[in-house]
């Protein structure tokens, strides 16, 4: 299991944890025992291994050797058993770090290369959160689904259908409680992803996006005007628009910061400040999340821990008890938060100048 972090004080407070995904934050240890199991280990030990997996010194500030990183989890996750089990995993070590309110996120897609359907890829990751909650009765877990910008918005349409099929909102048990897509920004804008954004909504799925990461704050503008999201993944690039800040602040759109791994994919330079310090001057709700615990080598405690040098423990306690108002999977029966009843998608594109 990973390092716990140190600071005690950091290692008690109750955490939230809003974006983190599935693939990259599969433990070393799991990763390196299935892949023997089915004799797949293209390196003969864990230490190895564990360079493959976890992004290295030397390797920081450059998104492409960060998504590299990824390649060698889905050899083994496109197997039903081994999803549900790697899920487990993954929520057996947000519970060692005092995490209680857990939202996991994952693109199916990318998981039906041996010929699962859409639909077991989705339910096998709520088989293993199912089995997590059995253990751990308190604690709270959901599953957002994320379609990948580069296959396209028609792609992203049947994702969003295929996501409510096993949304929260439908059944008793664990289910999809958002709808996300992440992948390039450049060359595949959010305005063209507005259909799905409105499938998932109608189907009663809350919204997010990756964005602001790799793109600038126009990325951001379009997220909240024309696809209506309540929560931006990374948003980094807003610290370049005060007007893009105001709006934030005023709608109350939550960014879901990703410390070390905005420093690693090189959407903050090493030694500026983290953008969530703006964020929270400016009155924006702010959530700390790991975005990829194995990838970054990092973990909810050590998120928290590398914000010491601005934030003191209880400051990051308070952010962490906000941020779960802004969960979606406290939304159970109703329908998603009302923020985005505002937006008009063609208004948003004719504001933009996009029409
Ligand atoms: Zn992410």
């Amino acid at each position: 299991m990973k390092t716990q972090g140190k600071n005690k004080e950091i290692a008690q407070i109750e955490k939230v944890e809003l974006h983190q995904h599935v693939d990259g934050s599969i433990p070393v240890d799991v990763t390196w025992k299935l892949m023997r199991k089915h004799g797949l280990n293209p390196v003969a030990t864990k230490r190895e291994m564990e360079k493959l997996l976890v992004l290295q010194a030397g390797e920081e500030g450059a998104l492409l050797k960060y998504l590299d990183k990824f390649h060698y989890p889905q050899w083994i996750t496109q197997f039903y058993g081994n999803i549900s089990h790697v899920v487990e995993t993954i929520v057996d070590e947000a519970y060692e770090n005092n995490v209680r309110l857990l939202e996991l996120r994952y693109a199916p897609i990318i998981h039906t290369f041996a010929g699962l359907t859409l639909r077991q890829a989705i339910s096998s990751v709520l088989t293993g959160i199912n089995k997590a909650k059995d253990k751990y009765p308190t604690m709270e877990v959901g599953l957002i689904v994320i379609a990948m910008r580069h296959q396209g918005p028609h792609i992203a349409k049947i994702l969003a259908r295929q996501a409510i099929s096993e949304a929260q909102s439908l059944h008793d048990r664990t289910g999809v409680i958002g709808f996300d897509i992440a992948g390039a920004e450049r060359g595949n804008p959010a305005r063209l992803f507005g259909e799905s954004y409105e499938i998932a909504r109608r189907g009663g799925l809350h919204l997010t996006i990756h964005a602001g990461e790799d793109e600038g704050p126009q990325a951001i503008w379009e997220a909240i005007d024309i696809l209506g999201v309540t929560r931006i993944g990374h948003g980094c690039s807003a610290i370049q628009d005060k007007a893009l800040l105001k709006r934030l602040a005023r709608d109350k759109v939550m960014i879901e910061c990703c410390p070390t791994s905005n420093y690693q994919t090189g959407a903050v330079r090493i030694g500026d400040p983290h953008p969530i310090l703006t964020f929270l001057e400016y009155g924006i709700p702010v959530s700390i999340c790991t975005d990829n615990t194995t990838v970054s080598g990092t973990s909810q405690n050590k998120e928290n821990e590398r914000l010491l040098p601005w934030l003191k423990p209880a400051e990051m306690a308070k952010i962490h008890l906000a941020s779960k108002k802004y969960s979606f999977i406290h939304h159970k029966n109703g329908r998603p938060r009302a923020a985005y009843a505002h937006v008009k998608p063609e208004q948003g594109k004719r504001r933009l100048g996009l029409v």
